[in-house]
């Protein structure tokens, strides 16, 4: 497949100059402050976030690099993965005129943000397997599909694409393919980042919101080629990831060893809860899961749903997705967490009439 990075980007994107922050104009050793209309007096609480964080991001970036084995020039760091997704689309995508492919059942951000944009959306299910009809995908693309979203291991099911799979969508597709991997650390599969330099057309994205259990400080990572990651960062907000945020993702990375623990828990206990799952006879199928949550169809998903609200456990209903009926999504707690949804499981079925 011809693929053409610079055809693929939209024309008004190509033609902006990138916004230049106070911070980033100068060089040499500076001293003293008053380009950007800061306070020089301090905020209220403290002081270190008195000043603006460097858009560059590059003291993590580097540690990223290090980590993944990519250079820092082909990293990006977002507000969140779903901040990613919305530059992507926005950066290759002409609204009321291109689209995205998706593969449902998946993640429902990569629909949002192509609605926000006016972004059309075409849509492949997925088969019953879960696994991608790479065929049928690429059939269905027309020129004016410029981005495929495949996540692996995928949202909701939990399993990982078959990596064949997404290595024939990527070499068969001369648009881009975004290979969300938020939850690539729970899986035994290994990230597609070690497959950039073959594939130009590959964007892979991360997350600092699930294993390493950053999610409210909102941090997204895309790895791709460095001319879209500059892309990327041409067209972002200057100061998209803030300074608290730059600095506890550093301490995390720094922490490999407590991050790989809570990994090997969080896969303990899911291999808990898929043993004790299996024991009720309210639950039918449990899906075999690459993540943190457990995929499981029941004989009545929404009564399940309701009575575990009631008793304060709240878990995701995804009935309503293509090829889920009657499934609950249940993330993996901690050992005490799992004992009580699995106790007002058992009540629920002795409560429950067959
Ligand atoms: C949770 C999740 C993300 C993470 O999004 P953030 O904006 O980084 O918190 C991305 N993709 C999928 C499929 C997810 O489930």
């Amino acid at each position: 497949m011809a693929f053409d990075l610079d055809k693929l980007i939209r024309e008004n994107i190509k033609r902006i100059v990138p916004y230049s922050s106070a911070r980033s104009e100068y060089s040499g050793e500076a001293r003293i402050f008053l380009d950007a209309n800061e306070n020089a007096f301090g905020p209220p609480v403290g002081s270190e976030f008195s000043r603006y964080p460097d858009p560059n991001q590059s003291e993590l970036k580097n540690r990223l690099a290090e980590v993944t084995g990519v250079r820092s020039s082909q990293i990006f760091v977002g507000n969140g993965s779903d901040e990613a997704i919305d530059l992507l689309i926005r950066t290759l995508c002409r609204p009321g005129i291109d689209e995205i492919m998706i593969c449902p059942p998946t993640y429902g951000m990569y629909e949002i943000a192509a609605a926000t944009n006016d972004i059309g959306v075409r849509s492949v299910t997925l088969t019953s397997s879960f696994s991608v009809d790479v065929e049928t995908v690429l059939a269905a693309t027309t020129p004016q599909t410029k981005i495929v979203f495949l996540c692996s291991p995928n949202n909701p099911t939990g399993n990982c694409l078959p990596s064949q799979n997404i290595l024939d969508t990527i070499a068969g597709f001369d648009g881009i393919v975004v290979v969300d991997e938020a939850y690539i650390h729970y899986a035994d599969e290994l990230s597609m980042v070690s497959r950039l330099d073959d594939y130009p057309n590959l964007v892979v994205l991360q997350t600092f919101s699930k294993a390493w259990g950053l999610a409210g400080l909102r941090i997204g990572l895309a790895f791709a080629s460095e001319a879209l990651i500059a892309t990327l960062n041409k067209i972002k907000p200057p100061y998209n990831v803030s300074q608290a945020a730059q600095e506890i993702a550093l301490k995390a990375l720094d922490r490999r060893d407590l991050f790989e623990q809570a990994i090997a828990r969080t896969k303990e206990q899911r291999r808990f809860l898929e043993s004790a799952l299996v024991r009720f006879r309210c639950v039918e199928k449990i899906y075999p899961s690459d993540a943190n949550f457990i995929l499981v169809r029941v004989s009545d998903a929404t009564g399940l749903y309701e009575y575990l609200l009631k008793n304060c456990i709240v878990v995701r209903d995804r009935s309503r997705a293509r090829l889920c009926e009657q499934c609950l999504r249940i993330t993996v707690g901690t050992e005490e967490e799992n004992k009580e949804l699995l106790l007002t499981i058992e009540k629920y079925e002795t409560s429950t009439v067959y």
